[in-house]
């Protein structure tokens, strides 16, 4: 017998499915709305010129060797990395309760810190995470993975295309105390819709008086409004407020760094001492995993975080993806409710935030999207703003109009 007849066919990740659709489309005028990866105007990758600058210094550095890193990462990269997130002033970082490792980017911060808990937590009952429906989609395999039971709570409500506020704070309470829920802290992947301030602080109050555990997924900060600092406002509220927490970190979106994978994964505790129990035990777990995290990304993103003249032109760097998206996201609203007058209500194309919008359509018309109008997107809906551009802005909005009538 064949040694491998038992495994089955698994089917191909659907968003990289859609790309290669996408690709192979002849059509001129086809529309690519599905992967979250940030395209200029000409709908072409963009390496950040800050990126490019920081890559010069790096080749011209002569000290520079290929020896391993810590097994923890890159230190000048991680510590600036977690004021990046937690606030160059925050008080976890300044009491040394807050450990950081470096990971493979973002997924690999969300696995190291499922496999952390999944070994160390302390559950209530079988290990569950909750989860928001809906979520990445990579959630549910990366806490699988490690023995977590992912359970969704809810989240967004189809009825006003916005957050299920009501729905959300019921699940919080529902749930047992001392659970663990994972909230994206900005740019919600895959609705765009985020909890405001005020209900950003209620969240808090109930995660509190429940004693859960905040698992913090961070990837887009700065993508979401263009401000690092805003966008780190609900993690560094939480942490005031002395939540058990950690955070996960990516450097893909907000530097164009997809493919260096360089991230970060942070757990801020109570105090110093707990915090360095943590940190053996990130260091055991993560040099059975990978041994050393790569160096090149961490030494791009240190460089950039550690050098004024390159943290400045980095955050103008932010602003130009930021505000491109948010620019696309008023002319496809203008072009929708004054143009086209297009049935319904779209007032969430622009209040929603960040690289995606839920659009609200059924997977019906996305179908009809997909094959009768060459544009790209994903059932659910779910189109990344960073696919829209002035060139094809509004040939989509003409599309969606004809399959929303
Ligand atoms: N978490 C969320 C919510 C995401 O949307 C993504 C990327 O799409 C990631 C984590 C991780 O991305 P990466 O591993 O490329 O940093």
């Amino acid at each position: 017998a064949e040694l491998w007849q038992n495994v089955p066919l698994a089917p191909p990740d659907s968003i990289f499915q859609l790309t290669a659709a996408y690709k192979a489309d002849t059509f001129k005028d086809k529309v690519n709305l599905g992967v979250g990866a940030y395209r200029d105007n000409d709908n072409k990758p963009w390496v950040l010129p800050v990126v490019k600058r920081a890559t010069a210094i790096l080749l011209n550095d002569e000290t520079l060797d290929h020896e391993y890193l810590p097994i923890l990462g890159l230190p000048e990269y991680t510590a600036a990395a977690a004021k990046l997130i937690l606030g160059a002033d925050s008080a976890a970082i300044q009491e040394a309760r807050a450990v950081s490792a470096q990971t493979i980017s973002g997924t690999g911060a969300n696995h190291l810190g499922a496999l952390f808990l999944s070994r160390f937590y302390n559950w209530n009952g079988p290990p569950k995470v909750y989860i928001s429906n809906p979520t990445w989609a990579n959630h549910f395999a990366i806490f699988r993975n490690v023995g977590i039971e992912p359970v969704e709570y809810a989240y967004y409500d189809p009825k006003t295309i916005g957050l299920d506020f009501t729905g959300f704070i019921a699940a919080l309470e529902a749930a047992p105390e001392r659970s663990v829920f994972l909230l994206h802290a900005c740019a919600h992947n895959p609705t765009g819709v985020d909890p405001t301030e005020e209900q950003w602080k209620a969240i808090a109050q109930v995660i509190g008086a429940k004693k859960h555990y905040t698992f913090f997924d961070c990837a887009y900060q700065g993508f979401a409004s263009g401000d690092l600092d805003k966008d780190a406002w609900a993690v560094r509220y939480f942490v005031d407020q002395g939540l058990p927490l950690l955070v996960c970190q990516s450097f893909a979106k907000n530097a164009g760094l997809y493919g260096e994978r360089v991230g970060a994964l942070h757990v801020v505790s109570t105090n110093s001492e707990t915090a360095n129990r943590v940190k053996s035990q990130l260091s055991v777990l993560q040099r059975s995993e990978i041994s050393n995290p790569p160096s090149h990304g961490a030494r791009l993103v240190s460089l950039i975080l550690n050098n004024a003249e390159l943290f400045e032109e980095w955050r103008r760097d932010i602003r130009t993806m930021a505000e491109r998206i948010i620019q696309m996201r008023h002319e496809l609203y203008r072009l929708l409710t004054q143009e086209l007058h297009t049935p319904g209500n779209w007032d969430h194309i622009i209040n929603q935030i960040g690289m995606f919008s839920f659009t609200g359509i059924k997977p019906s018309q996305s179908q009809a999207l997909v094959e009768v109008a060459h544009v790209y997107l994903t059932a659910n809906g779910r189109i990344s703003m960073a696919g829209l551009n002035t060139h094809n802005v509004e040939y989509f909005a003409r599309q969606l109009d004809a399959v929303v009538r």
